[in-house]
């Protein structure tokens, strides 16, 4: 009998401590590492902020001295293009192919952390949509996410889900 009113009351504390957890889970911060982008890296960090003032589930910080980036950024003579090892995980160029022709450097760093944020390329053609990348035209300044393409990047950290490696690249047609 006592036994049974202590397990009682260690299942109602369970359950109380359950009630009180909170139905989100902790925001995942990822470490990003700019210092090989030469001259993008105020851009890079931009491209960062873009994404914590939309987001809620993924924080993208400066990485800490000492401490291993989840993604470090570059910058070559080539298209813009991401390398993933996993959600949240690789690296990408910040490619002076697409800033020479015009594309605009924010919303190429925007749309290349998106990448490593689970995203692949939509090419729709449409300013709106920054995964639509150089599909879009190269007046095209929009750096923000859509909210579905926000959306689907909460969800993807909120469940942990699993998201293949991959390549992107953003070489225009
Ligand atoms: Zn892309």
């Amino acid at each position: 009998m006592l036994m049974r009113r202590v397990a009682a009351a260690l299942l109602t504390m369970v359950a109380l401590a359950a009630w009180a957890t909170p139905a989100h889970a902790a925001t995942r911060v990822l470490y990003y590492d700019a210092s090989q982008a030469q001259e993008f890296v105020a851009v890079v960090n931009q491209g960062a902020q873009i994404w914590n003032s939309k987001v809620t589930t993924v924080r993208l910080e400066p990485v800490p001295a000492g401490r291993t980036p989840n993604i470090r950024v570059y910058a070559d003579n080539g298209w813009p293009r991401t390398y993933t090892s996993s959600l949240g995980n690789g690296y990408w160029y910040m490619g002076r192919e697409a800033v020479n022709d015009g594309y605009s450097k924010p919303r190429i760093a925007a749309h290349e952390f998106g990448h490593i944020l689970g995203l692949p390329d939509r090419r729709t053609g449409l300013c709106a949509d920054l995964m639509s990348g150089s599909s879009a035209p190269v007046s095209c300044t929009n750096a923000n996410p859509n909210s579905t393409e926000a959306a689907t990047v909460n969800r993807l950290f909120g469940t942990s889900v699993a998201v293949p490696a991959g390549y992107f690249t953003e070489r225009a047609a």
